[in-house]
C-alpha cells in the first residue's frame, strides 16, 4: 500500500473541498476501499473520513411518505430497523443476503453503491483491464468469465456490479442525494449506475468531490410491503456475491396485478431494472404462465459474454421463483438463510 494523507473533515462543505482535489478517495466502512487500496488497485493520495460528518447516519421518515436514508447508515443497522425491515422487506432481505454480519456492521449505504466489480481481472493488477487502465484490453474476455455480465455488456467491459441492496432499490425507483461543488442534486438509482460502452471506467454519475448524502425511497415503493422478495442465488450457502439475484414486488387484487416491480442482480454493469417484464406483469393475470411470460422478456435482450449462457436460463428460472414467492407474500419473519430459494426453515431467524 503507498502513502497517503488521512484527514477527516468536519463538515459536508469541507469534505467536498477536500474530496475535489484529484487523487481523493472518501472513506465510509472501508470495507471496499481498503481491499483495493491494500491490492494495489486503487492508490489515493488522500483519504477523505467522512464517518464523523454530522446527519449522514439518519433513517428520516419525510412529510410526503417517502423515506430518506442517511448515506452512513449501516447496511446492518438499516436491515434490522423493524419499521424499515416491515415496509421495504424486499431490501431488508436483500441488505441480510450481502456480505457477512461482520461486513454488514461496517458497510454503509453509500459505500454499498459505490463498490467496485468482483470481475477477477479487475482485483489482478497483472492482467489487462479497461476499468482499471482505459484502452489495457480486457482479459476477461475469453478468459475465466462465467460469472460475468449477460445484458448491457460492450467489447470494452463484461463486469457485473456485485451489489445486492441495489436491486431491490432500483426495483422501487430509489432515488440517490448527492451534494457536490454545486450544491445538492437528486438522480434516479436507474441512471446512477452506467453501462460500459467504450467507458467502462466510468461507473456512476458522480463529478469529483460529490459526495453520497442519502437514498430516498418514494412513498410508492411501501405500497408492496405484503408481496415482495429477494432471491439470491451464490455458488455455497454462507456468504457470497450473486451469480444471479432478483427483487420482485407485486400488488394483487382479485386475481389481478395491479403493480409490479422486477429487477435483477449479476447480470450487468448495473442494478437491472426490467421495464419490458413489469409491462407484461401490469394487469395480468397472477399465475405461472404470466411470471414465465414476464421473464422471457426480462431477458429477451441477454447474450452471453462468455462461457456464462447458463445464466440467462438461471435468470429466468429465479425470476419466476421470486415472483411467485413475492405473490405468495411476504413472511412474517425472515426465513433463516435471507433470500435464499433453497431455505427449508420457514420463519426461523437469520441473527447471525
Ligand atoms: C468478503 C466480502 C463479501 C462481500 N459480499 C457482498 C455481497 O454478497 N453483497 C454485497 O452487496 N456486497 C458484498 N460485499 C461488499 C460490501 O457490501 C461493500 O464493501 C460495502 O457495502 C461498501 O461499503 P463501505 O461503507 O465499506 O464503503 P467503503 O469501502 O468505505 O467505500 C467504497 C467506495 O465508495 C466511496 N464512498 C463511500 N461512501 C461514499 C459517499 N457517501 N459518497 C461518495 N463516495 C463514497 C469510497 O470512496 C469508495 O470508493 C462484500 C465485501 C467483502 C469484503
Ligand atoms: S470485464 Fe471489465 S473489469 Fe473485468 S477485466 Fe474486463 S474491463 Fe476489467
Amino acid at each position: 500500500m503507498r502513502d497517503f494523507d488521512y484527514i477527516r473533515p468536519a463538515t459536508i462543505p469541507d469534505a467536498i473541498a477536500a474530496a475535489a482535489e484529484p487523487g481523493s478517495a472518501y472513506l465510509a466502512g472501508g470495507t471496499n476501499l481498503l481491499d483495493l487500496m491494500k491490492g494495489g488497485i486503487t492508490s489515493p493520495e488522500r483519504i477523505v473520513d467522512i464517518t464523523r460528518l454530522p446527519e449522514l447516519n439518519r433513517i428520516e421518515r419525510l412529510d410526503d411518505g417517502g423515506l430518506r436514508i442517511g448515506a452512513l447508515v449501516r447496511n446492518a443497522d438499516l436491515a434490522h430497523d423493524a419499521a424499515f425491515a416491515k415496509a421495504y422487506p424486499a431490501v431488508a432481505e436483500a441488505l441480510l443476503s450481502g456480505a457477512s454480519a461482520q461486513l454488514r456492521n461496517a458497510a454503509t449505504v453509500g459505500g454499498n453503491l459505490l463498490q467496485r466489480t468482483r470481475c477477477s481481472y479487475f482485483h489482478d493488477t497483472a492482467s489487462a483491464c479497461n476499468k482499471r487502465e482505459p484502452g489495457a484490453g480486457c482479459d476477461a474476455l475469453g478468459g475465466e468469465n462465467r460469472l460475468h455480465a449477460v445484458l448491457g455488456w460492450s467489447d470494452a467491459c463484461i463486469a457485473t456490479h456485485p451489489s445486492d441492496f441495489c436491486v431491490p432499490l432500483v426495483a422501487l425507483d430509489a432515488v440517490v442525494e448527492i451534494e457536490g461543488k454545486k450544491g445538492r442534486r437528486h438522480v434516479t438509482l436507474a441512471e446512477f449506475h452506467l453501462l460500459p460502452g467504450e467507458t467502462p471506467q466510468r461507473e456512476n454519475a458522480l463529478e469529483p468531490g460529490d459526495l453520497i448524502v442519502a437514498v430516498r425511497l418514494p412513498a410508492e415503493a411501501a405500497s408492496f410491503a405484503a408481496n415482495a422478495r429477494y432471491l439470491k442465488v451464490r455458488e455455497r450457502t454462507s456468504y457470497a456475491f450473486a451469480v444471479v439475484s432478483a427483487a420482485a414486488a407485486l400488488v394483487v387484487d382479485g386475481g389481478k396485478i395491479r403493480a409490479a416491480r422486477l429487477a435483477l442482480g449479476g447480470v450487468a454493469a448495473k442494478p437491472w431494472r426490467a421495464r419490458s417484464a413489469e409491462a407484461v406483469l401490469l394487469g395480468a393475470d397472477a399465475n405461472a404462465a404470466t411470471f414465465a411470460s414476464a421473464a422471457d422478456a426480462a431477458l429477451a435482450d441477454a447474450s452471453p459474454s462468455g462461457d456464462n449462457a447458463f445464466k440467462i436460463e438461471l435468470a429466468r428460472r429465479i425470476v419466476v421463483r421470486a415472483l411467485i414467492s413475492a405473490l405468495a407474500g411476504t413472511p412474517e419473519r425472515m426465513p433463516a438463510l435471507p433470500a435464499s430459494p433453497f431455505s427449508n426453515i420457514p420463519g426461523a431467524r437469520h441473527d447471525a
